[in-house]
């Protein structure tokens, strides 16, 4: 606007009697430096501008899941290890901050039952398609509709987003994206999903079980969004940050000149300043208590009864009453010599395999086994032949005790254990039940709430870009950008 018009403008207002547009916030704090605190500070930043001061509290370390532990002076990822390339967020972080893209190092996959491999990856694709056929007939095809199908309506919030349109709750989010539909694949199962649609059970035992363990530790039962979302990424096109995935988050806070603060939050409480509300922000540090004043609070962090717990004192927000378990899973770190034999390799030259898959079954020691490759990937680096010491990660629903970390390896040089509350633990969730809201006061904002959706790395910063939005759209009441129904229609219409 040029300035002339915004100066009659105000002066109308004035002489008007109408009060303009509220004065931004003047200070915003985030709970949690993971991928959700860390973009939404980006995009609060880019909203409200650099004006506005936003304190992030990080109790533990600045990346949340997204890091890395060092074995032999190299660092390798330890949390969430790889992001699928129609992740528009993540490729922008990436782009903006000047990162790369990792190298990527070719392997291949098998699935094993516990005493056998019962599919296996070769060089050759029409092999590969050959044999999946061979198995499970046109089951895997119907499979691939059916993810496509539920990406491609995924990827519309992309658009929605650019248009800065915001969601209040995640079922509306959904819907905007897929119709009741989408708010449905919340409460029905994956199995019953692919059931639904023709895929056999065999396949469904054998593969899509095996893909659940692998990428969040639970079986068939847990929701069709979810599943559909591990399934896009079991099909290719992943990638990771050269350096480690934590540089996003690093980064981003870096370029908003965030003030990140290293202290756990214990309690927000509520008071009023100008019949507007303050949220009083109480921390720990080293042993010490303190607390700060804000006009916006965004949790982007699990609020559930273990971990680190925030209190809400003096008011009481709209929680889900069960406010979510999550489901632990161990990552082991071992730096040793495969023990191909268990695989049915006795000679370890010929055990072809960089990643193995196990079975939903009671007995199976581990969800997957990998071997890793460093987050900084030099040219001409290959991976460690069986036969040679490399490092693996294994997944496990508990710590591996000495007799299957000797069943899994000959020998080994280190491991390293990281114990996850890792994803929500999606059979706690009912299918009556509602997801977690996203506004949890009236400038209390709850970014994790997404999580119970699905829980992902892109799935949090979408919902990091939503809440940012939201915000500014509440804060300025710009109700035309909330909760629109129909917006496919509206955008088309509107270009
Ligand atoms: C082993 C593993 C593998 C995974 N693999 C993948 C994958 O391949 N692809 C994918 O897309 N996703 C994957 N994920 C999921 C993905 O990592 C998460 O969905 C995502 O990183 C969650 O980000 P977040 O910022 O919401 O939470 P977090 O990363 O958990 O960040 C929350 C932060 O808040 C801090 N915090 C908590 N409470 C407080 C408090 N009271 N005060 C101050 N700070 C607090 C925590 O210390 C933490 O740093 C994986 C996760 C795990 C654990």
């Amino acid at each position: 606007m040029a300035p002339i018009i915004l100066l009659c403008s105000l002066l109308y207002q004035l002489c008007d009697g109408q009060p303009g547009p509220p004065d931004p916030p003047g200070r915003i704090a985030v709970v949690g430096a993971g991928i959700g605190g860390s973009a939404v500070t980006y995009f609060l930043h880019q909203q409200f501008g650099p004006q506005v001061q936003i304190d992030v509290y990080e109790a533990e370390r600045v990346g949340g899941r997204l890091a890395t532990l060092t074995v032999n002076s190299q660092q390798y990822e330890s949390g969430s290890p790889s992001i699928h390339s129609l992740n528009l967020h993540m490729q922008d972080f990436v782009k903006l901050l000047g990162l790369k893209h990792r190298k990527e190092v070719a392997g291949k996959s098998a699935i094993f039952n516990g005493e056998h491999l019962v599919l296996e990856e070769t060089d050759w694709y029409l092999l590969n398609l050959f044999r999946l056929w061979w198995h499970y007939g046109i089951s895997f095809l119907r499979l691939q509709m059916w993810v496509e199908e539920v990406m491609e309506k995924f990827m519309r919030i992309y658009n929605y987003q650019a248009h800065k349109y915001a969601f209040s709750t995640i079922e509306g989010l959904l819907r905007s994206l897929g119709g009741d539909h989408f708010v449905n694949m919340t409460r029905r199962s994956v199995a019953e999903s692919l059931q639904g649609i023709g895929v056999s059970q065999r396949f469904i035992d054998d593969v899509i079980s095996a893909v659940m363990k692998a990428s969040y530790g639970q079986p068939v039962s847990i929701p069709a969004l979810v599943g559909a979302m591990s399934l896009a990424g079991a099909q290719g096109n992943m990638w990771a940050v050269e350096g480690g995935n934590k540089l996003v988050c690093s980064g981003l806070l870096k370029l908003t000149k965030a003030n990140v603060i290293h202290a756990r939050v214990t309690a927000v409480s509520l008071h009023n300043s100008e019949k507007k509300p303050l949220y009083e922000v109480q921390y720990e540090r080293d042993g010490t208590l303190g607390s700060d004043y804000y006009d916006v609070v965004i949790i982007a962090a699990p609020l559930q009864k273990t971990g680190l717990p925030i209190s809400f004192l003096n008011f009481q927000p709209t929680l889900p009453d069960y406010a979510g378990s999550y489901h632990r899973v161990v990552t082991s770190i071992v730096h040793g010599y495969l023990n191909s034999s268990y695989f049915g390799f006795t000679d370890p030259k010929l055990f072809p395999f960089a990643c193995i898959l196990s079975t939903d079954s009671p007995d199976a020691i581990f969800h997957s086994l990998e071997s890793l490759c460093p987050v900084n990937v030099s040219v001409g680096f290959r991976r460690k032949p069986p036969q040679e010491a490399g490092v693996w990660r294994v997944l496990s629903s508990r710590p591996l005790d000495r007799k299957e970390l000797k069943t899994l390896f000959k020998s080994y040089y280190s491991v390293q254990v990281i114990e996850w509350q890792a994803f929500p633990n999606y059979s706690t969730h009912s299918s009556s039940k509602s997801l977690p809201p996203i506004i949890l006061h009236d400038r209390l904002y709850y970014l994790s709430a997404a999580e119970w959706a699905a829980s992902s790395v892109e799935m949090i910063a979408v919902a990091a870009k939503n809440v940012a939005l939201l915000a500014f759209n509440r804060w300025f009441e710009l109700t035309e950008k909330i909760d629109q129904q129909d917006l496919m229609h509206k955008l088309k219409t509107e270009l």
